[in-house]
C-alpha cells in the first residue's frame, strides 16, 4: 500500500474528528491544530505505550510531570538562551523567511530571489510572569522537557530510592518558535514530547544509547509501522547539538519524504554538570568501586506525539478493492485505536434491540472506549468505523433477542462470527490484550 497523500490524509483527520485546525471559525491560526475526539483519544494512547514500555515495564525508571515555565536561569545555564537558535535567511523581493536548512540552493522557492546570508534566531518564547514587562520578569515557554528533569534530578535521587542506571521519564508540552512550519502536524510551534532521560556511569554511555536506540526502533514497529519506512540516522558532527557527543534519528517515510519521529542523544555530563556549577547543587551519584562522587552520563531518547500521531495514520491508511468498489480503513494497531469496539443495533426502532445492544455497550464501556451507533444502513456504519480505525464492530439483529449471540465483525479481514452475548468481555480481554 502507498502512503497516502498529505492532503488525502488531512482530510480524513478533520471529516472523521482526529485533527482539526486550530481557531477555525476565525479563519485559522497559522500551523496549529487541534485534536478532535479520536484524535484526543489517539494521542492518549500513543502517550499511555510509550509509558507503559518505557515507565511500567521498567524497574529502574520513574515518571516526572514538571511544570512548563521555569526559573530563566535554566536557560541560560543549559546553553538555550545562546545556542537554541535557526539559521534564518530572508528573501530581499518577497521578504519570506525561511530556515536555511529548507533552501539549500540558497535562492527564493517562490520567486528565484537571491536569499540573504543567514541570521541566527532563536526559537524559544518568550513571555513575562506578573504584571510588569520588564526584564526581570522574562521566562520562556521550554522547547524541551529535559531541563526540567535535570533540574529535579536530585528531588528524584533522594525521593525514588533509585540506583545507577536510572531513568527519569516525562511526557508535556514543548514550544519553538520555528521559522518554518508545516507537513501538517510534522512541525508545529506548539507540540508534545516523551523524554527520557536515562543516566548512567560515564564509560557505559555508548552502550547504552545503543541499547536504547534498539529499544525505541523495536518500539515503533511493535505499534504496526511498516519496517521499510523506518530508518536510522546517525547525526554527523557538524550536525550535533551544542550538548551531543552523538545522536541517531529514528525516521519515518512521511507522505512528504523521510523525516525525523525520535531522536537518541548521548547528552554527557554536559547539563548535570552545568547546572550544578551553577546552582551550587550536587548533582551527582556516589561511586561505591571509586569511592568518589561522579556525575552520570546521560542517555535521552526523545521522540514527538504529534509526529507519532502523523506517522500511525499515514501507516494505517490503506485503501482495499472490495465488488469493484475502494473500501477505505485505518488497520490501526487496536492498542492505538481511539474506540476498540463499535456496538450497532441493527434497527434503532425495535426497543428489544436497542436495549439490549445498550446495555451489551454499557457492560463494555467498563473496559474500553466504546462508540454505540444507532442509525444509518449497516455498511455506512461499517464504513465509518472503518474509517475510524475500530478494531471491532458488534451488530445486534433479531437472531439475537432469541439466542443471545452478536455478531462480531473485525476491521481489517472483515470476517464475521458470531459470539456469545454474556462471553463478550472475554472475547474482547482475549483479542484487545496489550
Ligand atoms: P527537527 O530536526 O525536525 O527540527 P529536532 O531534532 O529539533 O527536530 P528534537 O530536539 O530532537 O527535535 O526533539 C525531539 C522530538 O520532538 C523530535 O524527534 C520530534 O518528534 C519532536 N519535535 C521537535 N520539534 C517539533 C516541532 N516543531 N513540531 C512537532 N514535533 C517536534
Amino acid at each position: 500500500m502507498p502512503a497516502p497523500d498529505l492532503e488525502t490524509l488531512t482530510s480524513l483527520a478533520k471529516r472523521r474528528g482526529f485533527v482539526f485546525p486550530s481557531s477555525e471559525i476565525y479563519g485559522g491560526f497559522a500551523s496549529t491544530w487541534d485534536y478532535g475526539p479520536l484524535g484526543a483519544e489517539l494521542i492518549r494512547n500513543i502517550k499511555d505505550a510509550w509509558w507503559r514500555r518505557v515507565v511500567h515495564m521498567r524497574p529502574e525508571v520513574v515518571g516526572l510531570n514538571a511544570s512548563i515555565l521555569m526559573h530563566p536561569r535554566i536557560w541560560e545555564v543549559s546553553g538555550h538562551i545562546e545556542h537554541f537558535a535557526d539559521p534564518l535567511v530572508e528573501c530581499p523581493i518577497c521578504r519570506r523567511r525561511f530556515r536555511l536548512d529548507d533552501v539549500p540552493d540558497g535562492k527564493c522557492p517562490y520567486d528565484g530571489g537571491q536569499l540573504t546570508d543567514p541570521r541566527m534566531f532563536n526559537t524559544m518564547f518568550r513571555t513575562f510572569v506578573g504584571p510588569v514587562e520588564d526584564d526581570a520578569s522574562v521566562a520562556y515557554l521550554r522547547p524541551e522537557t529535559a531541563q526540567s528533569t535535570y533540574v529535579n534530578f536530585k528531588n528524584v535521587r533522594d525521593t525514588a530510592r533509585v540506583q545507577m542506571p536510572f531513568g527519569i521519564a516525562q511526557i508535556g508540552k514543548a514550544f519553538r518558535n520555528e521559522i518554518t512550519t508545516g507537513n501538517f502536524i510534522f512541525r508545529s510551534r506548539e507540540f508534545e514530547q516523551m523524554e527520557l532521560q536515562y543516566f548512567v556511569e560515564p564509560g557505559q554511555d555508548d552502550e547504552s544509547h545503543e541499547d536504547w536506540v534498539d529499544a525505541r526502533f523495536a518500539w515503533w514497529q511493535d505499534l504496526g509501522l511498516e519496517p521499510r519506512r523506518l530508518r536510522l540516522r546517525p547525526h554527523s558532527p557538524e550536525e550535533l547539538a551544542h550538548y551531543a557527543k552523538a545522536t541517531t534519528d529514528i525516521e519515518y517515510e512521511f507522505p512528504f519524504g523521510w523525516g525525523e519521529l525520535e531522536g537518541i542523544a548521548n547528552r554527557t555530563d554536559f547539563d548535570l554538570k552545568r547546572h550544578a556549577e551553577a546552582s551550587g547543587t550536587d548533582l551527582s551519584y556516589f561511586d561505591d568501586a571509586a569511592r568518589q562522587h561522579v556525575t552520570p552520563y546521560v542517555i535521552e531518547p526523545a521522540a514527538g506525539v504529534d509526529r507519532a500521531a502523523l506517522a500511525f495514520l499515514s501507516d494505517a491508511y490503506t485503501v482495499q478493492e472490495v465488488a469493484g468498489k475502494p473500501r477505505t480503513f485505518l488497520n490501526l494497531d487496536p492498542r492505538l485505536a481511539p474506540f476498540k469496539v463499535a456496538v450497532f443495533p441493527l434497527a434503532r426502532n425495535r426497543p428489544p434491540l436497542v436495549e439490549l445492544a445498550t446495555r451489551i455497550a454499557d457492560d463494555l464501556r467498563a473496559n474500553w472506549p466504546i462508540f454505540y451507533d444507532a442509525s444509518g444502513s449497516i455498511g455506512r456504519r461499517y464504513a465509518r468505523q472503518d474509517e475510524a480505525g475500530t478494531p471491532f464492530a458488534v451488530t445486534i439483529d433479531f437472531d439475537s433477542l432469541d439466542d443471545q449471540t452478536v455478531t462480531v465483525r473485525e476491521r481489517d479481514s472483515m470476517r464475521q462470527e458470531r459470539v456469545a452475548s454474556d462471553g463478550l468481555r472475554a472475547y474482547f480481554a482475549d483479542q484487545l490484550a496489550w
